[in-house]
């Protein structure tokens, strides 16, 4: 069997483990990085990319300086029995740490996200902003060959390839029909982005996630990490209790790694690993009725490498999963694909609503709330669904899901069945099967409160994240309400999904994975969605995925260098 000796091996190629490769590297470790994939980068590279880090160096220079206690505080309240002191410590104390030693040491540089609410608003101790951070846009021509070894955007919430990022780039573009700076802008990044597909095949500006996974990459290439795509793990090499490394099946056959400090899982969590699944996740009775977000290759293999050396599943989470609200893209190519509902829910006029025709959360709402208020309501018996509902102003002004917004047009999406459109509210109702009358009640009812900008039932624009949420151009008094009055009516069918799961292997302050008896295996570590999250299954804020996981990457790497 080939062998390849170095002193930390990464098994998995997103945040967390890039994150721990840089870092170990940085300080002095002979790093290799194995990714089952034929490209780098996982679930990472197709997402929004924001990460939660309070008390960021960014924040601070923005003359934002928060008393640490208050993302305790509100963790203390969001999380209830899932708070656990030491790990929820050991992610706050370093994650402002982690941003400076990536800001002052390798290619990853950051624009904050300070305007962004942290979710609930409502809670003590939540703040209005400070908390985020995504990677600054990049130029994939730094990267060099290894640019076409990262994973590309996602086809869905890309536009022809072209990323398109959260915040001014995206208020550009659902603003381009009422901007003409806008309008601008957005003609500018199309001109580009043409021109990239011409000369390069593929997007060049990088924004979001694959902007960050660029930039990690990057960073690890620079500190002579060696990377290897196609390369999944199969099991640990344990001696004695301790990893020693890993067996790894490469284009050459079965590659045995030995790494002296150790073994970093980092596979991505479980999010289509079906078994688990079934076994885990509430309302999915074969496992098949969840739409994951992340890609195939994120199926388990961490979490069941870090059982067989002995590492525990931690269950008890709020939640097993990181929901996500997701409709099927039928493709005029035949395939389907999974879009997230992150944008459109929170502007003014749509509701979402269950098959009885009833709305049942405030739709303006984290998208984690949304889907488990779906899956906690939609009535026994049925297949968990709900509905989002617009009428056709809201259509052409900021789109419906995958169904894009004016100019392009909006009948490809009507005739493939991604959208039921009705003439009428009863009509579009009997499209989707939802009961008419209810529907049509519901509606009134709606539009009744909503000409005042009002939202009795559920609140709608009652928090700074709500309002972030809406439409910071609409004229009426509140962002996320408008009525839904102009037929014809469109309605998308929105399931149960999610952005990667939660429950993952126990871990202590240092992300070491922790045996039977509470004690850590030596040489194993799990960060990233392979380690339990570190907020207990809940869903404070937006990148609370990323944060930690580029944080406890972080931490590991510097555990295993002895930094
Ligand atoms: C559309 C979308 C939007 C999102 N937006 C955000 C956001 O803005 N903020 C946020 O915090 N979170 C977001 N998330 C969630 C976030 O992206 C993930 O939680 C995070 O990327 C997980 O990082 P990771 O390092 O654990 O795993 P990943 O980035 O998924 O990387 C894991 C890698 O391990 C590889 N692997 C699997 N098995 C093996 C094996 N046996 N051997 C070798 N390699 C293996 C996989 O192929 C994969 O490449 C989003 C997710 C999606 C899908």
């Amino acid at each position: 069997m080939k062998r390849i000796d170095c002193d930390l091996l990464v098994v998995g190629s997103g945040a967390s483990g890039l994150s721990a490769a840089v870092t170990a590297a940085w300080h002095g470790l002979k790093v290799v990085v194995v990714e089952k994939a034929p490209v780098f980068g996982g679930a990472t590279a197709w997402s929004g990319g924001w990460m939660w880090a309070p008390g960021n160096p960014l924040a601070k220079r923005a003359g934002i300086h928060e008393d640490p206690q208050q993302p305790r505080t509100y963790l203390q309240n969001e999380l209830g029995p899932h708070y656990d002191a030491a790990r929820v410590d050991a992610f706050l104390d370093n994650a402002p740490a982690m941003v400076t030693f990536f800001e002052q040491h390798t290619a990853l540089q950051f624009v904050d996200g300070n305007g962004i609410p942290d979710i609930h608003g409502q809670v003590p101790g939540a703040a209005t902003g400070g908390h985020q951070l995504i990677a600054a846009p990049y130029d994939a021509r730094e990267i060099g060959a290894l640019n076409k070894q990262l994973r590309p955007t996602m086809r869905e919430t890309s536009f022809l390839g072209m990323p398109i990022m959260a915040g001014a780039d995206l208020g550009a573009f659902l603003g381009m029909t009422r901007s003409a700076k806008s309008f601008l802008h957005v003609a500018g990044r199309f001109v580009r982005h043409l021109r990239d597909l011409a000369l390069h095949g593929r997007a060049m500006h990088l924004v979001n996630g694959v902007a960050l996974v660029g930039r990690l990459a990057k960073s690890a290439q620079d500190l002579n990490v060696q990377l290897i795509a196609s390369a999944p793990a199969q099991r640990l090499l344990v001696e004695g209790g301790v990893v020693r490394g890993a067996v790894v099946a490469t284009a050459g056959g079965e590659t045995e790694i030995r790494a002296s400090r150790g073994v970093v899982l980092a596979a991505g969590g479980f999010p289509n690993d079906i078994a688990r699944r079934q076994a885990l996740f509430p309302r999915t009775p074969t496992g098949h009725e969840h739409l994951a977000l992340p890609p195939e290759s994120c199926s388990g293999d961490g979490i069941r490498l870090g059982e067989a050396a002995g590492g525990m599943l931690a269950t008890g989470l709020a939640s097993p999963v990181a929901w996500a609200p997701v409709s099927r893209v039928p493709h005029a190519d035949g395939s389907v694909g999974h879009f997230p509902h992150i944008i459109d829910r929170g502007k003014p006029g749509v509701i979402g609503v269950l098959s009885n025709g009833r709305r049942f959360v405030n739709e303006a709402g984290g998208y984690h709330d949304y889907t488990a208020a779906m899956v906690a309501q939609a009535p026994a018996g049925e297949e968990v669904c709900s509905w989002l509902v617009c009428d056709h102003r809201f259509q052409r002004l900021y789109g419906l899901g995958h169904a894009r917004p004016f100019p392009l047009p909006v009948g490809p999406a009507v005739r493939s069945g991604y959208l039921q459109r009705g003439a009428t509210i009863e009509a579009l109702a009997r499209a989707c099967g939802i009961a008419p009358a209810a529907l049509a009640e519901t509606v009134q009812n709606f539009n009744r409160h909503a000409r005042l900008g009002e939202d009795p039932e559920f609140g709608r624009g009652s928090t700074p994240y709500n309002r972030k949420m809406g439409d910071a151009l609409h004229t009426g008094p509140n962002p996320c309400v408008a009525p839904i009055a102009q037929g014809p009516f469109y309605a998308v069918k929105v399931l149960p999904g999610s952005f990667g799961t939660f429950a993952g292997l126990r871990t202590d302050a240092q992300a070491r994975v922790l045996g039977v008896g509470g004690a850590p295996i030596g040489g194993l570590y799990a960060v990233g969605t392979d380690m339990a999250s570190v907020l207990g299954g809940c869903y404070p804020s937006g990148g609370i995925n990323l944060g930690p996981a580029m944080t406890f990457g972080y931490i590991a790497g510097r555990h295993a260098a002895g930094a």
